[in-house]
């Protein structure tokens, strides 16, 4: 069953990435430069990302995952230690502690906010003995922000790092107990903060990620383990000059000075840089993130609008305060019949996410069917809307339309 207009429209995917002249200029500067990696677009766009997140350092990696990574390492996870996440997310949040060779533990959502439900992490923290866990990673699920208040009194109580995986929120904010304003990534509250420049998320730079913190110790570390675990400032070298110059010790040495070859490996670390000209990207991406939030913000708006009590909404993201909207997220009964009914008519929605539990690599380590029902009842009517800032109303209007055909 076609809906009328669907001629008119190209395919409508559920996420879009939107590429200008300005930036193509940007990356077309950097390929006509010295620098194609780790150059001086590297520290601009970490500045300039500190600075919209309102964080005091980050460190910009080669994707969301390598950061989820190197956040991991930093903190010293290690083959004995437990950590908390949501089982709705990408399967990255929960990945990243298993690299370290850690065990992973979920806590159910709350069925409003469809985010980590922070009491029910309470009860298992309260119920396993003192030490089981080493922390937290919460997620920005679909850009609506975590309460990291209320988290960290909780982390806190029970000596817990925090992990904000923020892929879906750069530009959102929740509002704390003093009625501040907290942006995403900010470091106020999580020891560590990820994002994502993949061309779904809001800033795009084809692949790339960042890490955000307002922890000068960790920030040193990350940097460290970004390239290799490799130090090239002689103020941390831990050998001294006998042994950097190759003459053994006790002679003496011709200058006080580490020759120009010498730098240290200190930590096994990895290389996760980013690419000069991804750097120049994702900085002039980042110029027009403001405008992007906004757009999406009236886009929610015009869905809850258009879903407010039609008898086939189970639950939708409706209107809230620092929602980043990176989805739109609606439960239906008869999901699979939306599904392929807006596929027929050229629109490619998604489905965020089968709960990481349920994935056979997490189901070998005894997870199963029923463990998180509120997760589970979530993915069973979940469907992301289109929801990118240069959706257009017509496009817009059409999948509002064709899902009221479905129905109707
Ligand atoms: C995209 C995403 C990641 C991973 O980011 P990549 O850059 O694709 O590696 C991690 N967590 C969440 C929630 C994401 O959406």
């Amino acid at each position: 069953m076609q809906s009328k207009s669907n001629k008119i429209f190209d395919p409508i995917p559920y996420g879009r990435q939107n590429i200008s002249d300005e930036d193509i200029e940007a990356v077309n500067s950097v390929l006509r430069s010295d620098y194609l990696t780790q150059g001086p677009e590297i520290e601009k766009f970490e500045e300039a990302f500190a600075e919209y997140v309102d964080a005091s350092y980050a460190v910009a990696v080669s994707n969301g995952t390598a950061a989820l990574h190197l956040c991991a390492l930093a903190l010293g996870v290690h083959s004995n230690s437990k950590v908390i996440t949501t089982p709705i997310t990408f399967s990255a949040s929960a990945n990243c502690i298993r690299y370290c060779g850690g065990e992973v533990d979920f806590a159910d959502i709350d069925p409003e906010t469809t985010l980590i439900d922070i009491d029910l992490v309470r009860e298992k923290l309260k119920t396993a003995p003192k030490g089981t866990y080493d922390g937290i990673v919460p997620v920005d699920f679909a850009g609506r922000p975590v309460n990291l208040e209320a988290l960290r009194q909780l982390a806190d109580e029970y000596d817990l790092w925090i992990i904000e995986d923020a892929c879906h929120a750069p530009g959102g904010y929740f509002v704390d107990s003093k009625g501040k304003k907290q942006f995403c990534g900010n470091g106020n509250y999580a020891d560590l903060a990820i994002f994502s420049f993949h061309p779904v998320k809001h800033i795009a730079a084809g692949e790339g990620g960042m890490i955000t913190t307002n922890d000068e110790v960790l920030y040193q570390k990350l940097l460290k383990l970004r390239t290799h675990g490799i130090i090239k400032n002689s103020k941390e070298y831990s050998n001294d000059l006998n042994m950097a110059i190759g003459k053994s010790n006790g002679l003496e040495t011709e200058s006080n000075e580490y020759p120009g070859w010498y730098m240290e490996m200190q930590d096994l670390g990895y290389n996760y840089r980013l690419t000069d000209f991804q750097a120049a990207l994702g900085r002039s991406q980042l110029g027009k993130a403001d405008e992007g939030i906004r757009r999406r913000r009236e886009i929610a708006s015009c869905y809850a609008e258009a879903f407010a009590g039609k008898e086939y909404i189970r639950h939708q993201a409706g209107v809230v305060e620092g929602h980043a909207y990176h989805l739109y997220v609606i439960e239906v009964e008869n999901r699979l019949g939306l599904y392929n009914a807006l596929r027929e008519n050229n629109i490619y929605a998604q489905i965020h996410y089968i709960p990481v539990h349920l994935m056979p690599y997490y189901q070998q380590f005894g997870w199963e069917k029923g463990d998180f029902p509120r997760a589970e009842a979530y993915y069973s009517g979940c469907i992301s809307l289109p929801m990118f800032p240069t959706l257009t109303d017509e496009e817009q209007e059409f999948v509002i339309e064709c899902i009221d055909n479905f129905y109707g």
